[in-house]
This record gives C-alpha cells, sequence and structure tokens, in this order.
C-alpha cells in the first residue's frame, strides 16, 4: 500500500490567517515551517482515497501525482467526522460531476446542508463507510454546527468521530488525525497494523489553556495530547507518525527540542508530501 501525507495541521492550517502567535509568525518568515490542514492519499485497489476534504483540497490534489486532472472522476473522500477543517473541502470540490464520499450516518446527518448546497452542482454519492474502511469510535463530540442535530442521529449507527483502518490485503494503515480516547479496540488495530498516524494536535494538556485558544484543556478538546501518546505509541510494532499539529504545538518549529524525544522514542513527525510505502 502507499500513503501520500496531504497536510498535517489542525485546524487553521500553519500558518492560520489570523494568528500571529509564535508558530504561525514563524511560518511566515520560514515556509519550511508552513502545513496544510491534515489529509492523506491512499493508494486502494482500484481506486485513490484522499481522508477528509479540507479547505486545502483543491492544493493537495494538485500536488498528489496520483490524482490527475480529471472533469469526470473526483478522488474518493472517506470522513473521519463532521468537523469544518476535515469536510469545508466538500463545496470546494463543486466542478466534479459528481462526488463520492464515504462517513459514518451521524457524520452523513450532520453534512446534509452541503448535501444541499452541492446538489445543482456535484451531487454527492454516499458510501457506507465499510465498503471503504473500518471505522473505529474515538469520540462523540459533535462540531459546534451540529450540537442540536437530531436524535435520530445519537441513535445513527456510528460514531462522530472515527479512526480508519484501511487495508488493501496485504498491509494495513490506521489513521486517526483526531482521538480523545485509547481504547482496547483502538489498541488491537494499532498493535496489528503496519502504519499507525494519529492525533498530535497539542504537546500537553494544558496548552489550549496555556496559549489562550481555549477554556478546555486538549482532552476536553477531543484530542489526547502527545505527552500522553507517546510512549505508548512506541511500544506499537509498527510505524508510527503524529499528524493534525496546532499551530500552538511546539513541533511546528524544525529546531524545537520536542523533536528528538519523539526521534528518540522512534516515534515520527508526519510532513506534508511524505510518501509512505507498505
Ligand atoms: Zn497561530
Amino acid at each position: 500500500m502507499r500513503l501520500q501525507v496531504l497536510g498535517t495541521a489542525a485546524g487553521g492550517g500553519v500558518p492560520q490567517w489570523n494568528c500571529a502567535c509564535p508558530g504561525c509568525a514563524g511560518a511566515r518568515a520560514h515556509p519550511a515551517w508552513r502545513r496544510r490542514h491534515a489529509s492523506l492519499a491512499i493508494q486502494l485497489p482500484g481506486r485513490v482515497a484522499v481522508v477528509n476534504a479540507t479547505p486545502d483540497i483543491a492544493a493537495q490534489v494538485e500536488d498528489c501525482p496520483w490524482l490527475p486532472p480529471d472533469r469526470d472522476h473526483a478522488p474518493l473522500v472517506v470522513l473521519t467526522d463532521a468537523e469544518l477543517d476535515h469536510t469545508l473541502g466538500l463545496l470546494r470540490l463543486r466542478e466534479a460531476a459528481s462526488l463520492d464520499v464515504a462517513a459514518t450516518l451521524p457524520v452523513r446527518q450532520a453534512l446534509r446542508p452541503f448535501e444541499e448546497i452541492l446538489r445543482p452542482y456535484a451531487p454527492i454519492r454516499w458510501h457506507p463507510m465499510d465498503t471503504v474502511a473500518e471505522p473505529i469510535p474515538v469520540s462523540a463530540k459533535r462540531p459546534r454546527y451540529a450540537a442540536t442535530a437530531t436524535a435520530n442521529a445519537e441513535e445513527a449507527d456510528g460514531a462522530w468521530v472515527s479512526a480508519l483502518r484501511f487495508t488493501d490485503g496485504r498491509s494495513t494503515v490506521v489513521y486517526a488525525p483526531a482521538m480523545g480516547v485509547w481504547t482496547p479496540e483502538l489498541h488491537t488495530a494499532f498493535r496489528d497494523a503496519d502504519c499507525v498516524i494519529i492525533d498530535g494536535t497539542f504537546w500537553d494538556d494544558e496548552e489550549p489553556r496555556r496559549t489562550g485558544i481555549s477554556s478546555q484543556t486538549a482532552t476536553g478538546m477531543g484530542h489526547l495530547p502527545i505527552e500522553e501518546t507517546m510512549e505508548r505509541l512506541a511500544a506499537l510494532p509498527g510505524r508510527c507518525l503524529y499528524t493534525h499539529l496546532n499551530n500552538t504545538n511546539p513541533l511546528v518549529d524544525p529546531d524545537a527540542l520536542h523533536h528528538k524525544v519523539l526521534a528518540e522514542l522512534g516515534v515520527e513527525v508526519a510532513a506534508d508530501g511524505m510518501v509512505i510505502e507498505l
């Protein structure tokens, strides 16, 4: 299986357009610090899947050699959740003849407004998640815009936020750009995977409060901090990488000592454009 990392930043990207924090200022001064919104292209039998449709998706497709310009065929989009930084790109793809999207039922229901807007341009053809990937529930956190979604979505089969396990029969990757828990089910999937790419939004639990971006901890925001996952990641047999870095994360500075801490554990930080062969 071949993967291409299309982006590695959390919502807003690095730099975020309205932010002058040290990470964003650094990215304006040093192009090498820049990171697009987290996304992953995966070569599956017969087609390429793109995990999450970020606000950067058009540029990300342009930069992925496996996705040549084709008016009739858009990439298959697979969604881990319904957060805006993972779904706004669906609207950006409106020039397509139609869109193929796989999502869990609560995510699909939350995206009804997008579906309505897109219908006259590029109708969405929904695919059951299990025809593309195995979703593993990692959080019940809803997007703010769907805070009052119907009880129907609660009862629906599937999670608001999922880790996704992809396999081509020979190798397996588990992608979890947002994970608020490390469950036994997730651990089993990680242990059996050739490659694990997970939530590196925040370095430590207090980071969102300390930097003033939220009144909640990282865990409270649905993101286990790196400090709490790096040793567990290091103990896994497969190749392990962090993605979805927030602009407050010290790792956005390539010279930060935090990179050395991870390197000593044998854990990697994903980079935009990185190709992974499994
Ligand atoms: Zn910033």
